[in-house]
Formats: C-alpha cells, sequence, structure tokens
C-alpha cells in the first residue's frame, strides 16, 4: 500500500466516514493540530461515524501496515495526533451525551470537549475535574489522567472515571470498568493512547454551582512565590490555585511601569459555598500589594472561556516539585524576566485534597503524594523561529532539573522514553507493559509517550 489514493480506496471499503486526503478541499484544516509549531502530512484523515468505522479503521490500519495516529481534540503537545505519510484515525464525531442524573453518571462520546461536557452536565447541577482549557479534547486529557480546576475537590479526570469503551488493537468493541477486563481499564486511568481507540467514556458527577474564578495579581517576590504551595495546601478543597509566573502585559488597569515586569498571577477557581469565597480568599489577597484582582462569581462552565483561533506554537515542559523554594523562585524569576516570547510563563499546580487521597498505583496516574506541579509554557506566534522557543524552555526545564519528582505526560511536547520513565513508578510502567502486551502486543498504537509491550509475561499480576 503506497499512495494515498490507493489507501483510501481500500479503507473506503470498510469505512463509512468521512475521508480526507492531499488535494481535497478541506485537507489543510483536517491535518491541523492546536500546536502550530507541528505540521505535518496524512496520507490520510479518517472521520469515523460510529465505533464500527473505528473498529473498520483499525483492522484496516493493522492489516496494511500503515502508521496510525488518534485524533480527538488535537490539544497534544506533541502533535502526535497526527503523523506524516500514514492514517490519522479521528474521532472527533463521536459526540453522544447521556446523562444519568439519578445514578449520577455520564456517558460521553471521545469527540467532544472538556468544554462542551462541562456546560451539558452542568445543566443538571453536576461537573466532572477536567483541566483548566475548555477546547481540549476528553480523550487525550482523560487517557493522561486530567489535573485541573477540581483536582482538590474531586481528584484528577480518571478519579471519576467508570467505564471506556475502546477498539483494541485486535478491532474488537470492549467495554473495559474495575469489573470487566479491569487490567485494561487501569491502564486507560493515565497510560495514554497506548492500550486502544476510546470512542466513549462514562464519568460519575459530582455536585457543582457557581464559583469563584479569575486572578489575584502580586508582585513575583520571592517571599510570594515561596508562600504559595503552603497556602494552596492549607486551602479548603474547594480551593484551586493556578498561580502564574509571567510578565505583566499591558491593561488599562495596570499602572504604566509595571507593564513588562514579572509578577504572579494567582488564578483560582473556589468552588464552595459563595458566602465563604472571601474567607478562603484572603490569606491570599493580604500576601502582598494586589496589582489587579479579577475573581468574580460566574456559572461553573465560565472558568472555560472561548478559545481563539490564531495559530500559536506552544512549547511546553512540567515537572512534579515538592516545594516552590528560594531556588526555584529566583530561576523563574530570572529566566521568565529575560525571556524573548513576550508570553512565556510557569504555571504552579498546588494538589492535596482529593488528588492526594488516591493511592499511588491505584491509577495509572502516579505522583500522587507529590505537593505541586510545574508548568513551563511558552506560546509564541514567531512560527519562523519556533526552534529557539522551544530551546529556550527546555533551558528553564533544565534548570530546573534538580529539583525534578518526575514528570506529567500530557503537558510534554517530546514525551519520550526517559520522559515516560520519569512519569511513572517502575512497577506501574512494568504493569503498563505486560497489559500493552495483551491488548497490542505489535505496538499498533505508538503515541509519541509510548509504552512498549513487555518481553516477557509478568508472572503476578497485581
Ligand atoms: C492549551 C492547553 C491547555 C491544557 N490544559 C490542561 C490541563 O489543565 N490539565 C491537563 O491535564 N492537561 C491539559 N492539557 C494537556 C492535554 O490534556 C493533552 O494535551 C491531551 O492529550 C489533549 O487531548 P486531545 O484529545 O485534545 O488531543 P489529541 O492531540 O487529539 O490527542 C492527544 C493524544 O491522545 C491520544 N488520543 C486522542 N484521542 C484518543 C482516543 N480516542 N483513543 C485513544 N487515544 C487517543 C492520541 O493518540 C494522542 O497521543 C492542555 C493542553 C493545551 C494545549
Amino acid at each position: 500500500m503506497t499512495t494515498a489514493a490507493a489507501m483510501r480506496a481500500s479503507l473506503a471499503r470498510s469505512f463509512t466516514g468521512e475521508l480526507i486526503g492531499p488535494g481535497d478541499e478541506g485537507y489543510d484544516t483536517a491535518r491541523r493540530v492546536e500546536n502550530a509549531y507541528v505540521d505535518r502530512r496524512p496520507a490520510l484523515i479518517a472521520k469515523a461515524r460510529d465505533t464500527a468505522d473505528v473498529s473498520a479503521a483499525v483492522r484496516w490500519a493493522r492489516d496494511a501496515g500503515v502508521h496510525l495516529s488518534v485524533a480527538a481534540g488535537r490539544h497534544g503537545f506533541s502533535g502526535d495526533a497526527v503523523n506524516d505519510g500514514g492514517l490519522v484515525l479521528d474521532v472527533s464525531l463521536l459526540r453522544g451525551i447521556a446523562i444519568d442524573a439519578r445514578a449520577r453518571t455520564v456517558q460521553a462520546g471521545a469527540g467532544l470537549t472538556a468544554g462542551e461536557l462541562t456546560t451539558a452536565v452542568y445543566a443538571e447541577g453536576f461537573a466532572i475535574p477536567f483541566g483548566d482549557t475548555g477546547s481540549v479534547g476528553i480523550a487525550g486529557i482523560t487517557l493522561g489522567g486530567g489535573i485541573g480546576w477540581l483536582v482538590r475537590r474531586y481528584g484528577a479526570t480518571v478519579d471519576q472515571l467508570r467505564s471506556v469503551e475502546i477498539v483494541t488493537a485486535d478491532g474488537l468493541v470492549r467495554t473495559a470498568s474495575p469489573q470487566v477486563e479491569p487490567d485494561l481499564f487501569w491502564a486507560l486511568t493515565g497510560g495514554g493512547g497506548n492500550f486502544g481507540v476510546a470512542t466513549a467514556f462514562e464519568y460519575a458527577l459530582n455536585p457543582i454551582g457557581r464559583v469563584s474564578h479569575g486572578s489575584i495579581v502580586l508582585p513575583a517576590t520571592r517571599e510570594i512565590l515561596e508562600a504559595l504551595v503552603p497556602l494552596g495546601l492549607a486551602a479548603p478543597e474547594e480551593l484551586t490555585i493556578m498561580p502564574l509566573v509571567g510578565r505583566i502585559s499591558p491593561r488599562p488597569e495596570v499602572a504604566e511601569d509595571l507593564v513588562g515586569t514579572v509578577a504572579v498571577y494567582v488564578e483560582l477557581v473556589y468552588s464552595g459555598p459563595e458566602a465563604d469565597a472571601v474567607r478562603a480568599l484572603a490569606p491570599f489577597r493580604s500576601l502582598g500589594p494586589v496589582i489587579l484582582d479579577t475573581v468574580a462569581v460566574k456559572p461553573y462552565p465560565d472558568v472555560y472561556p472561548p478559545g481563539g483561533t490564531d495559530p500559536w506554537g506552544m512549547a511546553s515542559e512540567a515537572l512534579f516539585i515538592d516545594d516552590l523554594d528560594d531556588e526555584i523562585a529566583e530561576v523563574l524569576v530570572r529566566l521568565i524576566g529575560a525571556a524573548s516570547a513576550a508570553e512565556a510563563l510557569v504555571q504552579l499546580r498546588v494538589f492535596g485534597g482529593a488528588f492526594a487521597r488516591s493511592p499511588d498505583g491505584a491509577t495509572a496516574l502516579g505522583q500522587r503524594s507529590r505537593r505541586a506541579l510545574l508548568w513551563l509554557l511558552t506560546p509564541y506566534e514567531d512560527l519562523e523561529n519556533g526552534a529557539d522557543y522551544h530551546a529556550w524552555t527546555r533551558s528553564l526545564r533544565d534548570e530546573l532539573a534538580s529539583k525534578s519528582r518526575g514528570t506529567y505526560l500530557n503537558f510534554l511536547e517530546t514525551p519520550d522514553a526517559a520522559a515516560v520513565a520519569a512519569a511513572y513508578a517502575p512497577e506501574t510502567l512494568a504493569r503498563l507493559a505486560s497489559i500493552k502486551r495483551t491488548y497490542d502486543p505489535s505496538n499498533l498504537f505508538h503515541p509519541a509517550a509510548n509504552i512498549e509491550p513487555a518481553t516477557t509475561e509478568r508472572s503476578e499480576r497485581s
């Protein structure tokens, strides 16, 4: 199978969805991913209409020996949702939502975004703990773990996962849950896109109402930065903070002499009773002179504002840390202050709460005893010089390397074998490799964060 036309003709015998190849109208849109630094040209993009289409495409790619990528929300930083010269199996048309308010569960098609599903379940008074951005696909964020605004109150996304409908490498449609195919289900709670193509997810629903959301902007002094992790951990579990260290951009409410200086934007969501919000936020407001305070009460889905459509490149790295100590604070302020990308930022995520209560090993997503995560994100418009921004972001990561206590694969632009080893505990990685050997022995599904099948069978199964 060599030419795109021959691939299309062959797949079309069993696939009823949309097929888009080079030369078709819409090809350039269909091959795009959120990270505009990625520019790949698949031979064929197959948009599945239903689970049977997914199964047909998986069998076809396996039999034809064609490189297979799986695309959902296309927000993966590595851009491995698309490839050069292979097949992209796109699940974005799988958009069903079935809410069972009495059982407090929802069945959701793998093509939905976090924002779409959040809006739908909020109408019934519920939420699922996704991330900080509504346009991210539920598929990628869930399979990678999922850390967001409700992480301290309701845990990671996978902590609320109840079952997954998935097409495995043999083309079979399975429903994995803690009761049925429990090993496969466990692998899907943080093992990424290594085990098949998820077509639907079932989540538990948790109550939510209006929330306080916004930023308290403060000077990025070492004292303030060092106080963030302890204060974030001591806060009520309904409060999650994600402070950003970045340069202040011009806006009417900010004095001109502060524009361009490094500040900390204490972004937060407080989802407890409205009457208690002022008390919960007081320790952050009294940390120092408040430059700007945008916290407002809003319906929970409004924490996800509409995303822009302009193509931006994104360099992205991440490291779990024990504390934001004075050495880290010094590196952040020095390097962010000198960054050539005006939007370069480091976001701190503070855990504890429900995230920490899930014992290590209960889900494939680990690191539950870590207190915080640093996300080094450099968005840039200047695509021609993209390599420079990626090199700069890696250099920031390298300066912080001695403080790293592991990494979070969903935030990595290059989740290579070393990163995979840094993301999982050795026993977790061994169990994932063993399950991979059972369900995908030929490594048909090889996302950038690839878990290779174990070469020998594990004697003990946990
Ligand atoms: C602006 C931005 C903000 C983000 N914020 C957060 C956050 O707050 N918290 C967080 O945890 N993460 C966050 N992320 C990271 C995000 O969770 C990951 O990039 C995730 O992989 C994106 O999922 P997707 O479906 O949109 O991406 P895609 O690029 O479509 O997919 C990414 C990966 O998932 C695999 N995959 C996709 N669909 C399927 C499927 N149906 N079956 C099997 N494998 C599949 C693909 O093979 C690929 O490896 C953010 C990313 C961006 C760009």
